[in-house]
Order: structure tokens, then C-alpha cells, then sequence
């Protein structure tokens, strides 16, 4: 089996270890596109390495330094938001959608509009976008496999002709960095301590997403778009090990999970390489030595993510929108040091009650309502920053 395989934010922590299973076995895989936002060095010496046929950064002005950084390669070269676009409309067997936030929209409906195998790390674009996408899905006949680890644990055993014998899905959640600090030591927690997750090495904005459980929120609502089951039956448990990534609770009372080490190797092995299972260097599994498997209930207190995603999810229309536009921007500010920890989920709260939700079901109207919620979230904040 060789895949001809295009990655949409390759310099990313999920787009390196994808990089990293093509080097581990380079027979197999044909790498069409990569794609970066600004980081022109290390998308021009990963296109290299993998002999990628188009090279494309985000940000239209770098154009001449990708071009100058590929010089003589013969690798294809281009910039700006349409050439993200365009790229994702070049014919291959798979498409890796792992770009960070919203920002992944266009590139990734497109990638589905297209058809082929989706594999859909890029979370945001579900939320506020998730019934654009299904029924572009449906339209082309694409197939969208999740890479999110707790997704992809589910998929792994949810039984799809079955599915109204499933009576939860329990996503499973680390705590983040400070699943065991109180609300008054949360308060002054930094940037940096946000982003050192105690067991997932990922980006800064998801990280800091895992230390408010928003990462869960956004997950919670990542699974009604993915799977048949009402928002009811969605629930999250704390396990601080993540060796459990989920369980799927059938009405006999059979609970199946997935379980792995935590590396993301694995579900992005099984998306790319879907219906096969590649062998991957991800570390197995010592039953003996992790010897324990711990749960507990998240604290809704000092997590207010949880909730706040709940009511979203419940509502849906422009509610899972203004949530995710509030966050990403009130994520930016926390990791500019302009807000404080606590103030992420308050922006979110803020800007989810400064408006009557409303149906949304056109791209049109998601992305008007993507930039009214962040034009609202930036002047609450600043509101915040001046009191
Ligand atoms: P990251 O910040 O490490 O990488 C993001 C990638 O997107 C980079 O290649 C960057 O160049 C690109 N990018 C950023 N802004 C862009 C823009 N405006 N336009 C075009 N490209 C842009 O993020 P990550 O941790 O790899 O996460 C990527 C996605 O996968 C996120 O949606 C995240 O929630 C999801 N995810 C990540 C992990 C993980 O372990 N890192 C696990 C599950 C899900
Ligand atoms: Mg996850």
C-alpha cells in the first residue's frame, strides 16, 4: 500500500508526529502538500525530507523566503490563505487536517468537498463548523476519521450499526497541569505553567485548553458531531494517566475502551493508514508497570469549561461557535500575558451571554458569527484589563 497523503499544518505538534510516521516508513507513504503558518524554515527542510511535491505557508508575505528555501528542489511553492485552499483541492488518497483553530475552516472543508479520507485533528472546525462539514461529507462521500485520541479511542469501539444501544460515551480527560491546585492558586497561574502538560507534549493552545478542561468542553462537543448519540449522552471522566483515551457504555452493560500510551503516533497511525494498522513507534503498553488506572469526577467549580461547552453543545447553532471564537482569542491573550487564568472561561461565559444564541446553517453566517463573538471577546477583555 503506498497513500498519497497531504498534511495541513505540518510544522505542528500533530503534523510532526505524522511526519514522523512517514519517515519511520517512507515505502508507504507519497507526501502531496504541507502546510505552515509562518515557520518557513521548518516547512521547507520537512518538505525535503519527505519529497513533498507543493510546499504552502499561510502567511502571504513569506512567499519569497519559501521560494528562496526551495530553490532547485523542484518542490512546488506557494502563500497566502486561497493557496491553502487550492491545495487542499489537489487529489490524494488522505488529508490530514492539523491545523490549530478556526483558522483550519476553509482548508479543511475544502479537503472534505473533495472527498477521500479525512482525518480531522483540528477540532475547532467541527465545533464551529460541524454540520457544514457532515453534510459536505455526505455530499462527496468523504470519510472522516478523528485523530483527537479520545475520538479516535471511540471510533475504534463504537459499533455504528448499533448505535442506539449506546448509552454513554465517556471521554476521558487528563486534569491538565492543574488538576490538583486550588481556585486562588489557579488564579496566578502563568503562561508557561499552563503550557507544561504532565503527560501530553502539544501545542501551546491546546495545552492551555487541557489546564482549563476547555480542551474537554470543545471534545464533549467534537462527539455529538461525530457520533449518533444525543448530547445527554456525553460525559467526561478525569484519569490523570491517560492510558485510558475512552469508553463506549453499551446497554448491557459492557464498557469498551481503547486504551494505549499517550502518544498521539498511535491515533493518527490509525486514521492515516484506516481500514490497515501500520506499525508505529509508540511506546506499548506496561500493564505491570502502570499497575493503576485512576478516575475521578471533574471538579465543576474550578472548571467552569465544562459546563459552559455543555450548555453549547445542548443549544448548538451559534452557541458552539461564539464558545470556540471566545476561547481562541482569550487563549491569545492569556499566552500574551494580557488575562489571567480564570479570565479564559469568564470571556467565554461573557461573550456566550452577550448575545441571544441563534440557528446558524450557513458557512456564511458561521463565519460572521465566528468574528462578531471574537470582536465582542476582545472588548470584554480589554474591558477586564482596564477595571
Ligand atoms: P500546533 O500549534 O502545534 O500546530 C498548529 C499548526 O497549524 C502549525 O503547523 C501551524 O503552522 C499551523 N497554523 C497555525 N495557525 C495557522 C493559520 N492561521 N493558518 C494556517 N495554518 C496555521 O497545534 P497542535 O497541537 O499540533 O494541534 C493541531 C490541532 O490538532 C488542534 O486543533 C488541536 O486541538 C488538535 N489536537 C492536537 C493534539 C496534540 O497532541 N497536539 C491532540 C489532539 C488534537
Ligand atoms: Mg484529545
Amino acid at each position: 500500500m503506498t497513500r498519497s497523503l497531504s498534511i495541513f499544518g505540518a510544522t505542528g505538534s500533530v503534523g510532526t508526529s505524522a511526519l514522523e510516521l512517514v519517515a519511520h516508513q517512507p515505502e508507504l507513504w507519497a507526501v502531496e502538500v504541507l502546510t505552515a503558518n509562518r515557520n518557513v524554515d521548518a516547512l521547507a527542510s520537512a518538505a525535503i525530507s519527505v519529497g513533498a511535491s507543493l510546499a504552502v505557508i499561510a502567511e502571504e508575505h513569506r512567499y519569497g523566503e519559501l521560494k528562496a528555501a526551495l530553490a532547485g528542489t523542484g518542490i512546488g511553492v506557494a502563500a497566502g490563505a486561497d493557496a491553502l485552499v487550492d491545495a487542499a483541492d489537489r487529489e490524494v488518497d488522505v488529508t490530514l487536517a492539523a491545523i490549530v483553530g478556526a483558522a483550519g475552516l476553509f482548508p479543511t472543508l475544502r479537503a472534505v468537498e473533495r472527498g477521500g479520507i479525512v482525518a480531522v485533528a483540528n477540532k475547532e472546525t467541527l465545533v464551529c463548523a460541524g454540520p457544514v462539514i457532515l453534510a459536505a461529507a455526505k455530499a462527496s462521500g468523504a470519510t472522516l476519521l478523528p485523530v483527537d485520541s479520545e475520538h479516535n479511542a471511540i471510533f475504534q469501539v463504537f459499533d455504528f450499526e448499533q448505535a442506539d444501544s449506546v448509552e454513554r460515551i465517556i471521554l476521558t480527560a487528563s486534569g491538565g497541569p492543574f488538576r490538583q491546585k486550588s481556585l486562588e492558586e489557579m488564579r496566578t497561574m502563568t503562561a508557561r505553567e499552563a503550557v507544561a502538560h504532565p503527560v501530553w507534549s502539544m501545542g501551546a493552545k491546546i495545552s492551555v485548553d487541557s489546564a482549563t478542561l476547555m480542551n474537554k468542553g470543545l471534545e464533549m462537543i467534537e462527539a455529538e458531531r461525530l457520533f449518533p448519540v444525543g448530547p445527554e449522552k456525553i460525559d467526561v471522566v478525569v484519569h490523570p494517566q491517560s492510558i485510558v483515551h475512552s469508553f463506549v457504555e453499551y446497554r448491557d452493560g459492557s464498557l469498551l475502551a481503547q486504551l494505549g500510551s499517550p502518544d498521539m503516533k498511535t491515533p493518527i497511525a490509525y486514521a492515516l493508514a484506516y481500514p490497515e494498522r501500520i506499525e508505529t513507534p509508540a511506546r506499548r503498553l506496561d500493564l505491570a508497570e502502570v499497575a493503576r488506572l485512576d478516575f475521578e469526577e471533574a471538579d465543576p467549580v474550578r472548571f467552569p469549561a465544562l459546563r459552559l461547552a455543555r450548555e453549547a453543545m445542548e443549544a448548538g447553532g451559534s452557541a458552539p461557535i461564539i464558545l470556540n471564537a471566545a476561547n481562541e482569542e482569550a487563549v491569545d491573550f492569556f499566552l500574551n500575558d494580557r488575562i489571567g487564568f480564570l479570565e479564559i472561561a469568564e470571556t467565554a461565559e461573557r461573550a456566550l451571554d452577550a448575545e441571544p444564541w441563534c440557528a446558524v446553517d450557513t458557512l456564511d453566517a458561521i463565519v460572521a458569527c465566528d468574528a462578531r463573538a471574537r470582536r465582542r471577546s476582545r472588548n470584554l477583555m480589554s474591558e477586564m484589563i482596564d477595571a
